[in-house]
């Protein structure tokens, strides 16, 4: 159809039917014919919402019968998706499932019309019929005889729908305002009703008002918005509803800020009750968090809401982990009497969440992983001081109101269960806000949540480095220079970006002008000017140096040379009088020249360019509170020796009898003998003999023996020297070496 006129014309003739026909039952027959020509289409279905039923129900003539089709509001069909989400919805393919997965994951096509009726649905339009923001029902258009549905299709279907939606109301008693029951009933005048409205901060007080300045009761106020959102209205009635057990996937505040609650009858049927049911974003939102297939709608006084809710409770904290876990083994609507800096009367898994990430910040954790198990409870593990440790357990049964929780605390969508998500949270503890990364893997087990505390705070100062007093002179020497590059290398979880930081924190004085560029900013300096780099958005770290050589720096810290673009743009930088600090993914300051020299950068320009390269690695300090001293045995002698070098034993001066620190094991440690961590370094100066020795591409072997001439220890001997320190272990020396 293409006339505008003759459209008109089709809208007129409907409007002529409905008038003529009290039900839309009776008038379906002559109305069929018309909305088909509109639409050039096969086959139409309309679906009616039914008050007391959350559900949709489509009804044919077939002769003398009536035929129903009934549909839940739920996204497991496409009409009860519409009507769920109150959007419309064009599907080229209902057969195509990865086109229904990308609308919604559990979304279906029900064929069973297709299969008894040997019909081919090929595509379909879905309109949700609407009154006064209030969802009505749902029309389906089905099977475009020439080509696919339109924009145009779209426009046509929404005006044919106002006029539905209107025939609708009168047959469904749908009205215009959710109170316009009062004023039918001249318990408030139209006047004082949009007065009201209009001087109320939100439904809460406006209800409130209503009760309070014109004493109209609850029953009546329930009864008005029933009729105006067309399902059943529950009042607060603790006897007959509880909350429903899942209650605890969705984030208390965000339940009492939208007045929704989920509760239960006997029967644990989930309802969810909420003051404006024609919330179609939240209800969405609701929905997916609950990821169950039936639930009914009603609505509620905003204040019956919050006292489902319990909004009785308050000042709580995340409580022990202990209580908290027994209190899910019982009930979650319990209360403790435990007190935090923390939280409300959340509900026991959001205190658990808060709980283990309290613990994970006060036990010094660098990463929290929640593991599922296939049989058994979740596992809840923390990397401390570089290892994994069992931290706690989760019942089995809530392991996926953990995940839930912690995906909306960092935003992540909650139904997505199939594909890894990354985000990011924030939480307060002690005033301090403490930043993590969230990435969630799909396992067959279940879904499984990594999470990465940031470090946060300042940098660490330079003398805390635990650089060995040679190391650290040459070290100032190095980054003092005007211009240069200054390569900090190890593998992840080296320590590198604290020590760029440290390095950057005795540069930073008002006179230099420093640029970062990093992935993530985990620390911040005051004085700096530090930009987040997103490689997935196309803003690379070669985009970013490029934009701060326009920016007049001193000194650029790019966060990694991933490639040879960066590398080669560092190495330009640093030519042009810039010191760029930066860091790459090798195992020693040696390897690290051959390594960009494979990458294709000109040996002359990065020999003249370098100004040293320190290698780095973590080892664990013992604990200090219980380290125990004793007399090194003959072995350990032997592999001090062998392991420092015969050629550099004199500069370590060993006393003629050696004590040396073990780990015992204490409260303070956990029993493990260990408490903290430090660096050891590796620091390659670029002397002219090295440069020589760079411009003609040599070995490693060759460029290592040099340097260690002119100053460089391995990581190895540097261990050494911090066992002879007393800051750790022979142990962790053979982490190191390998041995
Ligand atoms: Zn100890």
């Amino acid at each position: 159809m293409s006339d505008m006129n003759e459209i008109q014309l089709v809208f007129d003739k409907v409007n002529t039917v409905l008038d003529s026909h009290t039900t839309l039952l009776d008038a379906y027959k002559e109305l069929e014919p018309l909305v088909l020509s509109l639409f050039d289409a096969q086959r139409m279905s309309i679906f009616q919402r039914r008050r007391q039923h959350q559900d949709l129900v489509a009804r044919f003539k077939t002769g003398k019968e009536t035929l129903e089709i009934k549909v839940p509001i739920s996204p497991l069909s496409i009409a009860g998706y519409v009507a769920l989400s109150q959007r419309p919805l064009v599907i080229s393919d209902p057969y195509d499932k990865e086109e229904l997965a990308a609308i919604h994951p559990r979304l279906r096509f029900a064929d069973k019309f297709d299969k008894s009726n040997d019909f081919r649905t090929r595509n379909i339009l879905c309109i949700p019929i609407l009154h006064a923001d209030v969802m009505m029902g749902v029309m389906q258009i089905i099977n475009k005889n020439h080509g696919v549905f339109t924009e145009r299709d779209l426009k046509i279907a929404q005006k044919l729908n106002d006029i539905l939606g209107k025939k609708f109301r009168y047959e469904l008693g749908g009205t215009q305002n959710p109170f316009d029951l009062l004023l039918h009933e001249n318990l408030i005048s139209e006047k004082a009703l949009n007065e009201l409205q209009e001087s109320s901060s939100d439904m809460r007080q406006l209800v409130q008002r209503l009760m309070s300045e014109y004493r109209i009761n609850e029953d009546k106020l329930g009864t008005s918005l029933s009729i105006h959102f067309q399902v059943p209205f529950i009042s607060f009635d603790p006897e007959k509803y509880h909350l429903y057990h899942s209650e605890s996937r969705l984030n208390a505040s965000y339940l009492k800020r939208n007045f929704v609650a989920v509760i239960a009858d006997a029967h644990d049927n989930p309802i969810v009750l909420m003051a404006e049911p024609n919330n179609a974003s939240l209800l969405m939102e609701i929905e997916s968090a609950l990821g169950i297939d039936s639930y009914d709608i009603a609505v509620g006084l905003p204040n019956h809401v919050l006292q489902y809710l319990g909004d009785s409770v308050g000042g709580s904290g995340p409580g022990e982990m202990s209580e908290i876990l027994d209190e899910i083994g019982t009930s979650v609507e319990e209360s403790d009497e435990s007190t935090d800096e923390l939280s409300d009367d959340a509900p026991a898994v959001v205190r658990l969440v808060s709980r283990i990430l309290h613990d994970a910040k006060r036990l010094n954790a660098s990463d929290i992983h929640v593991d599922p198990e296939k049989s058994g409870p979740t596992r809840v593990r923390m990397r401390i001081d570089g290892i994994c440790r069992d931290i706690t357990q989760v019942p089995a049964s809530h392991h996926s109101a953990v995940i839930a929780r912690i995906k909306i605390m960092s935003h992540l969508n909650i139904a997505e269960k199939r594909v890894p998500q990354d985000g990011k949270l924030a939480f307060k503890m002690a005033g301090q806000l403490v930043e993590v990364r969230v990435a969630t893997i799909p396992t067959v087990a279940g879904e499984g949540v990594v999470m990465r505390i940031l470090a946060s705070g300042g940098a660490m100062p330079i003398e805390k480095m635990n650089v060995a007093p040679t190391n650290m002179i040459r070290l100032e020497e190095m980054i003092k220079k005007p211009h240069g590059i200054l390569l900090v290398v190890g593998p992840t979880g080296s320590g590198k970006t604290t020590t760029l930081h440290a390095l950057l924190g005795y540069l930073n004085t008002p006179e230099k002008k420093i640029w970062t560029a990093e992935d993530p900013v985990e620390i911040t300096q005051p004085g700096l000017q530090q930009v987040q780099v997103s490689p997935k958005i196309g803003f690379t770290f070669a985009n970013a140096l490029r934009a701060f050589l326009r920016a007049d720096p001193d000194i650029i810290l790019i966060g990694e040379m991933r490639d040879k673009e960066t590398a080669h743009a560092g190495i330009e930088a640093s030519l042009t009088g810039h010191m760029v600090l930066s860091t790459l993914h090798t195992n020693s300051a040696p390897e690290t020249i051959t390594r960009l020299l494979d990458l294709g950068l000109d040996p002359v320009n990065f020999s003249d360019a370098c100004v040293g390269i320190l290698a780095q690695r973590l080892i664990r300090t013992l604990c200090s509170d219980c380290k125990e001293k004793y007399q090194a045995s003959d072995t350990d002698i032997a592999f001090i020796k062998r392991q420092y070098g015969e050629a550099y034993l004199d500069e370590l001066n060993l006393p003629e009898s050696l004590e040396l620190y073990r780990a015992k094991g204490c409260d303070a440690c956990g029993d493990t003998g260990y408490r903290g961590r430090t660096g050891v370094h590796e620091l390659l100066g670029m002397t002219p003999e090295l440069r020589s020795l760079v411009y003609k591409e040599a070995s490693v072997e060759a460029m290592k023996g040099q340097a260690m001439q002119d100053g460089m220890r391995t990581l190895v001997q540097d261990a050494i020297y911090k066992v002879i320190k007393g800051d750790t272990d022979i142990a962790q020396v053979q982490i190191v070496s390998g041995d």
